[in-house]
Parts: structure tokens; C-alpha cells; sequence
């Protein structure tokens, strides 16, 4: 639907929310998102040799900056000339080590918004995140998302985020933005089981938003759960996942069930990717956000097809810079120009966590992001991994950190057996080893047959 066609209040609560936001929101909280998404658009505009030496001065600024301002990058010429393939690649393992030396000198004087990241590998990890670089990833989405037909303020529905994270836990300035965003949280959650996605799907159609945005695998079983209960439900103009990669069979789902325009998106806050999938089949990256790598087993760049480590280094974060920053994503390059004609980089795919779930005796299925939060809190955690080998009873691997203790298992045990609603015998343990898949990847979920 073109803005033509929207009704005609719609279109004048676009342009309040839009103009508000630039003059009274954006110098309030010093970042410029909707500002910033009209740059963006105007940025692709430019012809590549322009964008490109914006992208070459951008990283150039970043490395003198680093140089000066942060510890850990000291060694680096103060002009910033250096060729980023010369710099050795970093991990959060690095940065939890020594997490001063990679903070910029100046970071009390910078903007964060404090991020949590690691749930889907098990190894939690909370820091700070540049507001100015979050700015960027939300701008992205803004200028995406209205390229794909739907604009800034238009009723939006959020699904699958943890209910504590999305709610309780969610400050008084996020909320009201999001209430300025007519954005509705009510039916966030993690339940994969048909019941609650089929009562999900159909009040999430009732509502008549614009957008669904989400996670893969709950938007997924909200699809094959109106599929089997021969239900149509008219889905919104547009449907993102996030969080997970969507499965091919997943989407097809989608489509059948709902109708709308489905699009996978590919976020990474630490690092900063914000990528969209377009309809060659292609993530496009943003070349103004960061400058992403694969790289193979030797640290080699790897060729357009093949397989490796997603690295990335961020243009807009200063107060905790990610230059070369491994960011446990495998991933495989896409071509330089996408036959869709839309430009800038691509990659072909991510390998993202598995679909894997805990099973309730009463049937309810949780899905691995269910049990995230805890370990998020605490500080004793290193990895960890919950094993269901009967249908009664789960197993808690922890990989203990030396500030792991009793209390922190008992808030991860209220947690779990909260989510398992008390249907499961909960066990937690610090002294069985974690097991990995054959490709050498952590598991969250390892399910055995009774
Ligand atoms: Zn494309």
C-alpha cells in the first residue's frame, strides 16, 4: 500500500510523530534516529565512489580515535592509516578479561544504553552500547521498514521477546516511545506450543496492524498453528523475524498461513549488523553502519560461497569501539552487487541457533530464549546448557565462573521452574561437562529420548 492509499489520520499521525520526534525527542535523549533514517535514505542516493570514500573516511576516523582513546588499541598509528586487515580479531572472551582497556578514555562522556548479549550461545555477556551506534541500527530499520511500505508510527505488534525483558523490565522512556510508536508488546512471550500460538495468531490478527515483528520460531508456530486449526487470519502488510534464521519451512508457513510480506532480518548489536533479507535471497548489509568480514579458520578473508566467521567492525561506536570484533555468528559472503539492484554488500546466509525446545508434560514446547534471562543476570555464569533426557525432569549444566554461588542458582532454578510452570523436576549442576554438536557449536537444548 503506498502512502496514497493509507487512511488519511494515519498520515497525519506519521507526520506529528516524525516532526515531534526530531524536534523534542531526538535533542532530549542526543541521538537522531528519525533524523538519521532520512540521512539514510539520501546516503544510498549517492553514487558508490562517493559512498565508499564516506565508508574509507568513516574507518579512518574510528582507527585514529581508537589510537588515541582506547588502551587496547594504542599501538595503532594516531592517523588512523592502517590497512584494518593488519589488526588482530578480538572476542568478548578478550573484552570480559580486560574490560577497561577496551573502553574509550573518554566513555563517561559518551551515551550508552546498557545491552545484553550471548543468550542463544550460552554465554551471556552484558556491556555498553554507544548510543550513537544504536541510533544507526534503529535508523536502518526505520528507512527499511518504510521502504517496504510501512512507516515510522505505524501500528506495529512485537511478539516473541521474553515478557520480563519486554515489560517489567523495560524503563519509562522506552515505553513511552513505544506507545509513540503505537507499538503493542501484549503478546510477547516465548510459548511455542499450538494453544498458545494459535490464540496468539488470532489476536494479533484482531489487532489490524501494519507490522509484526519478531521472533522466527514464534511467528513460525503462530503460522502452522492457524494452518491446522483451518483458520484464515488475515495477517499485516508486513511480517520481520529476528532473533533466529527463518527456516525455509517456516516461512513457507508463514506465507500460506497469513499472506503478508515476510522478511528475515539479521541484528547484532555488539559488533552492529542490521541486515535485511531481500527478495534475491540476499541479507543486505548497511555499508554505512560497519564493515563486516568472514573470515576461515586461518583468519583469511573468505571468498563470495563459502563459510566462515562473521567480523565486524562498527563506523559509530566510540564510547566501547568493536574493530575486527568476532561476533560467534557463522556466516557466508554474499556478492558485492545483488541482482535485486538495490546496492551495497551482501551476505548469502548466517547460521544462527537451533529450533530446539524444552517439552512440557502437558505438551508445551519453550523455545531455548524462554530460559535467557537469569543466566543474563547473574555473574557466575560462564556457559551453560540444559539437557531433557525424560519427560519430568530437566538437567542445568552450568559452567561455573569463580563467582558463581547458591543464591544465583536458586534465582535460575525460581526462573526455570517459573517458565517450566513447575512441571519439571529441575536439577542444577556445576560438575558434568557441556557437550557441543558435531560442528564444534554450543547447544542450549539437548533433548534425548527417554
Ligand atoms: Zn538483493
Amino acid at each position: 500500500m503506498t502512502t496514497m492509499e493509507r487512511p488519511l489520520t494515519d498520515r497525519a499521525y506519521h507526520r506529528v510523530l516524525a516532526t515531534a520526534t526530531r524536534l523534542a525527542v531526538e535533542p532530549v535523549l542526543g541521538v537522531r534516529f528519525v533524523s538519521r533514517a532520512r540521512w539514510i535514505e539520501k546516503w544510498w542516493q549517492r553514487p558508490e565512489e562517493q559512498r565508499e570514500a564516506w565508508r574509507a573516511e568513516a574507518l579512518r576516523s574510528m582507527l585514529a580515535y581508537c589510537s588515541t582513546k582506547v588502551p587496547a588499541f594504542s599501538e595503532l598509528p594516531a592517523n588512523g592509516d592502517i590497512d584494518l586487515t593488519e589488526l588482530a580479531v578480538i572476542d568478548k572472551q578478550m573484552i570480559i578479561g580486560e574490560p577497561d582497556a577496551y573502553l574509550s578514555i573518554d566513555h563517561e562522556r559518551l551515551p550508552a544504553v546498557e545491552k545484553h548479549t550471548g543468550g542463544s550461545t550460552g554465554d551471556p555477556w552484558n556491556y555498553p552500547l554507544d548510543r550513537v551506534a544504536w541510533a544507526e541500527s534503529y535508523a536502518i530499520q526505520i528507512h527499511r521498514f518504510e521502504q517496504l511500505g510501512v512507516a515510522y508510527g505505524d501500528r506495529r505488534v512485537t511478539l516473541g521477546f521474553p515478557t520480563s525483558l519486554g515489560l517489567q523490565g523495560m524503563g519509562a522512556q522506552k515505553r513511552l516511545r513505544l506507545a509513540a510508536e503505537r507499538t503493542d508488546v501484549s503478546l510477547c512471550g516465548f510459548e511455542v506450543d499450538r494453544e498458545t500460538s494459535l490464540n496468539r495468531a488470532i489476536k494479533a490478527s484482531a489487532m489490524g496492524a501494519s507490522m509484526w515483528y519478531g521472533y522466527a520460531s514464534t511467528i513460525a508456530a503462530m503460522a502452522s498453528a492457524a494452518l491446522e486449526a483451518r483458520l484464515s487470519l488475515p495477517g499485516p502488510r508486513l511480517i520481520v523475524t529476528m532473533a533466529e534464521p527463518l527456516w525455509p519451512n517456516w516461512k513457507d508457513d508463514i506465507d500460506a498461513a497469513f499472506g503478508s510480506r515476510v522478511v528475515e532480518e539479521y541484528g547484532c548489536n555488539d559488533g552492529g549488523i542490521m541486515a535485511h533479507r531481500c527478495a534475491a535471497g540476499l541479507l543486505h548489509l548497511a555499508d554505512h553502519q560497519s564493515v563486516v568480514e568472514v573470515l576461515d579458520d586461518d583468519g583469511q578473508p573468505c571468498p563470495e560461497g563459502a563459510e566462515g566467521d562473521v567480523v565486524i567492525t562498527n563506523l559509530h561506536a566510540r564510547h566501547m569501539p568493536f574493530l575486527r570484533y568476532l561476533v560467534g555468528d557463522r556466516g557466508i559472503l554474499g556478492p558485492r552487487h545483488c541482482p535485486c539492484g538495490q546496492p551495497g554488500r551482501t551476505l548469502a546466509a548466517v547460521t544462527g541457533r537451533s529450533g530446539d525446545f524444552v517439552l512440557l508434560p502437558d505438551g508445551t514446547e519453550l523455545s531455548p530464549v524462554t530460559f535467557f534471562n537469569p543466566f543474563n543476570e547473574v555473574d557466575g555464569v560462564r556457559r551453560w546448557q540444559i539437557v531433557q533426557s525424560t519427560t519430568d525432569a530437566i538437567i542445568i549444566r552450568i559452567d561455573p565462573r569463580p563467582e558463581w554461588n547458591d543464591s544465583e542458582g536458586q534465582l535460575i532454578r525460581e526462573w526455570v521452574e517459573d517458565q517450566t510452570r513447575h512441571q519439571l523436576r529441575v536439577e542444577i549442576t556445576t560438575d558434568q561437562p557441556l557437550e557441543i554438536t558435531s560442528g564444534g557449536k554450543h547447544k542450549i537444548i539437548v533433548r534425548r529420548s527417554p
